[in-house]
């Protein structure tokens, strides 16, 4: 089963050739970063504009890098949502004209179990499972009971991880996207200063960020009013013990209580050290078996749709060509069936 899979829900244009769910034989992914960066953060009708000019190159980028025709393709996947309305729309609309051009099967396919299945492409799922979700926006535990089954048991309340990393990167003068930058700064810095953990209800699974992005916001400022030294790496890994500590304290209580076989992580935020070391450190105390993919299928990519949709091809679940991109779609109505 060779299927062709198209990522376009917010600023990487990307098309992927996956054969059998698992072996990538190309994934090529043009990222419209410089294009936001002027504006601080993703500018939907600019990602729209980069999207259509880009499609058509990526198509054929990642079908002739692939070795295989497009009549031996078995499938068309792309992502149906959720992200922003214009830019799925250019990848659904590139994605059902091919499936009718070439008369294939198409597969609307969910962005976040591609972030959650792009850990396939690299080691065998085993069932029950529980998956942490960090991305630009979204921050989530989900509960995978079996394959393809997802039930969401704890989200955010205000702001993604890595979307309060950018914001917090650029409080501190970084451009965007500035989670890298805040990470490396993290890393490097001996000192650290205390902020707030926000726990929430002692049982809840839901996470917040709101606070914490306010209070280091706040020492910025106060800083800079007292004309004091800015101490970005102090700040930076302050922030960054209270990330790791909470997203993982959480993880780890929902393991337990679920009782499951394996932790996934995954989503853009999955490549920060931090947490990737933490986690890794906790999992072995605890002999909690980790999956984390490798950095390139952390961040947006096609092969991780890829990945997802060959869910629904095993059980010939396909969708009609007059498939709308689905801005809000749920990760438990994505569910396969
Ligand atoms: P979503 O998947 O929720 O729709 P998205 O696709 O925009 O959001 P991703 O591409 O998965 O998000 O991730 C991008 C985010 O990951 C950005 O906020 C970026 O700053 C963050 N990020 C990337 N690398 C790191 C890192 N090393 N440390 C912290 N954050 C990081
Ligand atoms: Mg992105
Ligand atoms: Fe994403």
């Amino acid at each position: 089963c060779y299927i062709l899979s198209v990522e376009t829900s917010c600023d990487e244009t990307a098309v992927a050739v996956i054969k059998d769910g698992k072996e990538v034989l190309s994934n090529v992914v043009a990222s419209q970063i410089e294009s936001h960066k002027a504006f601080g953060g993703v500018v939907p009708e600019v990602a729209s504009r980069k999207h259509v000019e880009t499609i058509t190159l990526m198509l054929e980028e990642a079908v002739t890098a692939s070795g295989i025709s497009m009549q031996d393709l078995s499938a068309i996947a792309v992502t149906q949502g959720p992200g922003l309305v214009g830019a799925l729309l250019v990848g659904v609309v590139a994605a059902t004209s091919l499936a009718l051009a070439l008369s294939k099967p198409l597969i609307g396919t969910h962005h976040i179990a591609g972030h959650i299945y792009a850990n396939a492409l690299v080691a065998d799922i085993k069932y029950p499972c529980m998956a942490l979700v960090v991305s630009g926006g979204h921050t989530e535990l989900v509960h995978i009971p079996r394959e393809g089954h997802f039930e969401v048991i704890g989200r955010t309340r205000d702001d993604a991880v890595g979307e309060a990393y950018d914001k917090v990167a650029r409080a501190i003068g970084f451009p965007y996207p500035g989670g890298p930058y805040v990470d490396r700064l993290a890393m490097a810095s001996e000192e650290s200063i205390d902020l707030p953990r926000s726990w929430l209800e002692p049982n809840s699974y839901d996470f917040s960020f709101s606070g914490l992005k306010s209070a280091v916001l706040n020492v910025v400022n106060q800083r800079k009013m007292r004309g004091e030294p800015p101490m970005e790496g102090a700040i930076a890994r302050g922030f960054q013990e209270s990330v790791v500590e909470v997203l993982v304290t959480k993880a780890i209580r929902a393991v337990k209580a679920y009782e499951v076989k394996q932790l996934l992580l995954c989503g853009g935020v999955a490549a920060n050290r931090g947490i990737r070391a933490e986690l890794t450190r906790v999992c072995e105390q605890e002999g909690i078996e980790l999956l984390i993919p490798p950095f390139e299928y952390c961040t947006d990519n096609g092969a991780m749709i890829g990945a997802a949709a060959y869910l629904k091809w095993k059980h010939q679940q396909f969708n009609d060509l007059d498939m709308k991109a689905s801005p809000q779609l749920s990760l438990e109505e994505w569910s396969v069936n």
